[in-house]
């Protein structure tokens, strides 16, 4: 099983304070965004921050308009990948995150009164899986690419024709539980900043950005995470 937990993560002011829901980045107060910066570096300096990565490269064996067969007797469920990526030849499993550490300080920012910095270090934390995320499909993608295939956009258990119920089964495709992951028995993953994705790998796979995601979506007008209206 690859791991990866050398990845630095570059995080970019203007993705951290989207993921803290703030909209119109320009009018945010100077005090807010003097608060992220001060975050940002004591994150990195009291290492709350350890992205790491599981996954494993399995070669697709068969596809069926609801199911996506894989070397090992293995199955992914659901109609999203065999009618996005018909032509996929592999699927990458994989489960990223940044640890447990930052999710305890914001507990302790919270338990101490301190909301609006539990507030915007929970949203570092998912800006930086957010970034984790991208570094690692490039990762990927580029393996991929020697071998002459190419990646697509990263799917994730919760999208249409990949329901939510998957997401157990790809962390033991990921053997994520060698790298700290896991699910509750109400199907949380801890830590809980981690997230756990697809990359199918073929000749001619399909690509889209965010903002293709978000205007499509039906939350768009409303949701303080779109990458729309910033
Ligand atoms: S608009 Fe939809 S797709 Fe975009 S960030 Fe919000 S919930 Fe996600």
């Amino acid at each position: 099983m690859p791991v990866i937990s050398d990845i630095r993560l570059n995080l970019k002011k203007n993705d951290i304070l989207r993921r803290e829901g703030f909209r119109g980045y320009t009018r945010i107060r100077p005090e807010i965004k003097n608060i992220v910066l001060e975050l940002l570096e004591s994150a990195d300096s009291a290492h709350l921050l350890e992205p790491t990565t599981a996954y494993e490269i399995y070669p697709v064996t068969g596809m069926d308009p609801d199911k996506v067969l894989l070397e090992g007797d293995a199955v992914v469920s659901g109609s999203l990948i065999p009618s996005t990526f018909p032509e996929a030849k592999e699927l990458a499993a994989i489960v990223c995150t940044i640890g447990p550490g930052l999710e305890k300080q914001v507990t302790e920012y919270s338990q101490g009164g301190e909301t609006l910095r539990a507030m915007l270090l929970d949203g570092i934390g998912s800006a930086a899986v957010d970034t984790l995320v991208i570094e690692v499909c490039h990762c990927i993608a580029n393996e991929a690419s020697s071998r002459g295939l190419q990646a697509g956009s990263p799917v994730n258990p919760g999208m249409p024709g990949l329901t939510i119920t998957e997401q157990g089964n790809l962390l033991g495709l990921a053997r994520a539980g060698d790298i700290g992951v896991n699910l509750t028995s109400s199907g949380i993953m801890v830590p809980r900043k981690s997230t756990s994705l697809i990359l199918a790998l073929g000749p001619k796979m399909e690509t889209w950005t965010q903002a293709d995601v978000c205007a499509r979506c039906n939350l768009r007008d409303t949701c303080p995470y779109t990458v729309l209206h910033s």
